[in-house]
């Protein structure tokens, strides 16, 4: 069932509200705009690959509007916030959730030049683009008094479960949270989510040839380092996204990060 054909019943917990969700073609950020569509959210989206934004239409008709580009790029988030305010004119809720990951990649047997290149790469989508979103969503989030979440990962608070590369990334994405909610109370509330192994289509970088890598293969040998002993689906992580953008439930919570990755806080030593 689509969610135009959401039938009649209590009212959703977004109802009236718009969030913008990068990278909402696929895994956690596609779940995050099946569900705020679920809450009664319209979605603006921006999303590098055009089959899945061709996707997004196809499954949600009006109640979300997409935006083909690339996180790196200023232009392409200014683009996606004017398409949003023109389908939708309002921003409540942004999300800023594109990532690419760096397969763990050894730090010492990459020379120099991949090790720029791969930087380049991944920073720049992982980090850049996300203080890029927000950045030109906040003069819309300010007149609705909108929060920014962002996509961070059990890598942002562990070591060991990417390479250096992307565990600093996420760490980086930690102090934009934290910064941010700093600059920007009492107004903009800024938190994030911190998934840990899910089974997603995330991709790897074209500079170290891994772009088309699967995570399949690691998740199975992760698992058993997992608590609570399985690894998620995207849609695990979805309602704390619905949480931290309704304001009736977490108007109290900002620089926080919420955890959800079967307990890697209390594994064994
Ligand atoms: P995914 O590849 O399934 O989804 C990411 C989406 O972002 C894709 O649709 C992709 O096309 C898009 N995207 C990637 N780079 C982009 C760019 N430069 N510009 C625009 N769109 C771009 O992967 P996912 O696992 O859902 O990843 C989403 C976020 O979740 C990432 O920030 C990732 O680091 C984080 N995360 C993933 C896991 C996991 O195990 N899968 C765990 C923790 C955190």
């Amino acid at each position: 069932m689509t969610a135009q054909q959401r039938p009649a019943g209590p009212p959703g917990r977004l109802d009236g509200r718009v969030a913008l969700v990068t990278g909402g073609g696929s895994g956690i950020g596609r779940a995050v705009v099946d569900r705020y569509v679920a809450e009664g959210a319209r979605v603006g989206v921006l999303e590098r690959d055009a089959g899945r934004a061709a996707a997004l239409t196809r499954d949600h008709g009006d109640l979300v509007t997409v935006e083909v580009g690339d996180v790196r790029a200023a232009d392409a988030h200014a683009a996606s916030v004017a398409r949003t305010l023109d389908a939708f004119g309002r921003l409540d809720a942004y999300v800023a959730n594109a990532g690419v990951y760096d397969y763990a990649a050894s730090f010492e047997d990459m020379d120099g030049f991949r090790l720029t290149g791969a930087f380049d790469e991944l920073f720049r989508t992982n980090v850049l683009g996300p203080m890029l979103g927000a950045h030109a969503a906040l003069p819309a989030l300010r007149l609705t008094g909108g929060t920014l979440i962002f996509t961070v990962s059990s890598s942002g608070l562990y070591a060991g479960g990417g390479g250096t590369l992307y565990v600093a990334s996420k760490h980086a994405v930690i102090g934009l949270i934290r910064q941010l909610a700093h600059e920007l109370a009492p107004e903009i509330r800024v938190n994030g989510v911190a998934p840990g192994a899910t089974r997603t289509a995330l991709a790897g970088l074209d500079a170290l040839g891994s772009a088309g890598h699967r995570l399949d293969e690691r998740l199975g040998r992760i698992a058993r380092h997992i608590p609570l002993g399985f690894v998620s689906d995207a849609d695990d992580h979805a309602g704390l996204y619905v949480l931290l953008a309704d304001p009736r439930d977490s108007r109290f919570m900002t620089g926080t990060v919420l955890p959800s990755d079967g307990g890697l806080e209390v594994r064994g030593g």
